[in-house]
């Protein structure tokens, strides 16, 4: 019988793919990659709060850190490895301009705590950017500072809680609920209640629009706001948008967009024009800062003019010398301010590469980038809707939804599919979200994808939709069969997380 690729190995490894130890598991304690004169003799005077154990810290020649690294990098299917389309998130390529700006010496050596005199063009930047955001949007006002959406949906909802409370109609006064659709990112519900709303979910109708009846009849004094996602979750444009807006402030509420769907509608749609009063932009979606694994995030809040007066501090004004930051509550304009998200100014790295992509793309690009991004999610969703099965007609916007519908009774689940496309080099889709729909499988292609890694896509999806509806269900269950780990216990993961490493027993430290 031949060698194949499953032959094993002495090592375990398979060429490339190593099986790579915590950093910790090795190299030795107490080793160094460096080697210094060993220290003079000196008088420990730290008598009994002397360390007794060894710290652990592992102890690592420079390539063997950078091979460590290096492997880890390999283990995962990225926007740079592979097509990444995970709805919502807007994992587009993040051109490498940006990054060489960002590493320009002038930006990345910034100290956010040196003299004002020495950062005027860090400040330029900022006030520049910020521009670009308020023209895009049709917004007069933008707080910078928020480091993510989430962190960006907080920063609008305290403007509106100041906003109520300075008009004598805060909670207290009994303007406590927020108005949130099903399909909502789970961020919004969460952050209306962390600041002590009361959530009331407004359902969506057969179009996966909001409701429109239910949703005015949920209207009344004790409402605050609304919080809506525009395109939302399913990847539809709320066509009563405006209604909604007009109701909402009849109603004496504000209204809060999330905006992380921005990429859809960039150079086309005005959220000022909607009769938005807050919405996060987030730089790191549609501007292609680089994000996954949990940041760098950048999330700047356009506010409409009832809500500027309400904007964290610090933020940058012009003043009689040129830019300057305003960085005190109660005074040089930030009077009613409602305080400080942050220790600084925002994410500066994250600036200089969002306004690298604008100004590269300029007004234009900007807009035929939208364009792409939803041609490119139409083309998908046309390619695709007879072999899945799609539970809002279209067109869609920037992103596609498709239910579990299609894999009725073939054993298959979601999950099952999404293992699969690993397999065969894809990042799988957004999966169970939004709940509006059974088993959703939400696709975000983006506009950096070529017609030829879409069809490459489709194709692979096709193969698979046929496989599950012709039978094959073990081989789904027991995808993926390719990636260095496979089906992890995901949920023990997350509920007990092992965040400490511990060496090993002291005993045998000590034997050895
Ligand atoms: C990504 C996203 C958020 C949250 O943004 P983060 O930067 O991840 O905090 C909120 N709402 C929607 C619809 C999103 O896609």
């Amino acid at each position: 019988m031949g060698y194949d690729r499953n032959t094993p190995t002495h090592t375990g490894n398979r060429a490339l793919d190593i099986e790579e130890r915590l950093v910790f598991e090795q190299g030795s304690p107490g080793q160094s990659g460096v080697d210094l004169p060993p220290p003079a003799a000196v008088e420990p005077r730290l008598g009994a709060v002397a360390r007794r154990r060894t710290v652990g810290l592992p102890g690592l020649s420079e390539p063997e850190v950078v091979r460590h690294y290096t492997r880890l990098s390999q283990k995962n299917l990225g926007i740079d490895t592979a097509m990444y389309p995970l709805g919502s998130c807007t994992m587009k390529h993040n051109p490498r301009l940006n990054e060489k700006m960002a590493r320009l010496p002038g930006f990345a050596d910034l100290h956010p705590m040196q003299p004002m005199s020495t950062v005027r063009g860090a400040l330029r930047l900022i006030d520049t950017l910020a521009d670009w955001l308020k023209m895009l949007t049709g917004m007069p006002a933008v707080a910078m500072s928020p480091g993510a959406g989430a962190h960006g949906e907080l920063c609008g909802m305290m403007a509106i809680r100041a906003a109520l409370e300075d008009r004598g109609e805060g909670q207290g006064q009994g303007r406590r609920r927020v108005l949130v659709p099903e399909s909502a990112h789970g961020t919004n519900p969460a952050t209306a209640a962390a600041l002590g709303f009361t959530v009331d979910p407004i359902p969506a109708d057969g179009r996966g629009r909001v409701d429109l009846a239910a949703f005015r009849a949920k209207l009344g004094p004790d409402v605050a706001a609304i919080m809506l996602t525009n395109p939302n979750t399913c990847g539809l444009f709320e066509s009563d948008i405006i209604e909604i807006a007009d109701a909402i402030h009849e109603a004496g509420g504000l209204f809060y967009c999330d905006g992380a769907n921005f990429n859809a509608i960039v150079g086309r749609v005005r959220p000022g024009d909607l009769g938005i009063d807050a919405m996060h932009i987030n730089l790191h979606k549609t501007f292609s800062t680089p994000h996954g694994g949990g940041g760098p995030g950048s999330g700047p809040v356009v506010l409409s003019a009832a809500l500027a007066p309400f904007a964290p501090v610090p933020s940058v004004v012009h003043g009689p010398d040129g830019l300057t930051l305003v960085e005190h509550v109660g005074r040089d304009g930030a009077e009613k301010s409602f305080g400080r998200m942050k220790g600084f100014h925002g994410q500066m790295g994250m600036f200089v590469r969002a306004l690298a992509y604008m100004l590269s793309h300029g007004a234009d690009g900007l807009r035929q980038a939208s364009g792409d991004a939803v041609l490119n999610a139409n083309y998908v969703m046309a390619r695709l809707q007879d072999v899945m099965s799609a539970p809002f007609a279209g067109p869609c916007m920037h992103e596609v939804l498709f239910d579990d519908h299609f894999l009725h009774d073939t054993g298959v689940s979601t999950l099952d599919f999404a293992k699969a496309m690993m397999d065969e080099g894809f990042h799988p889709m957004t999966m169970y979200f939004p709940l509006v729909v059974h088993g959703a499988m939400l696709i975000e292609p983006t506009e950096s994808e070529s017609r030829e890694t879409l069809d490459g896509f489709v194709a692979t999806m096709r193969a698979l939709a046929e496989r599950a509806k012709a039978g094959d269900a073990e081989y789904f269950h027991g995808a993926p069969y390719h990636t260095p780990r496979r089906r992890l216990d995901e949920t023990t993961a997350a509920r007990k997380p092992i965040l400490r490493w511990r060496p090993e027993p002291e005993t045998k430290a000590a034997a050895e």
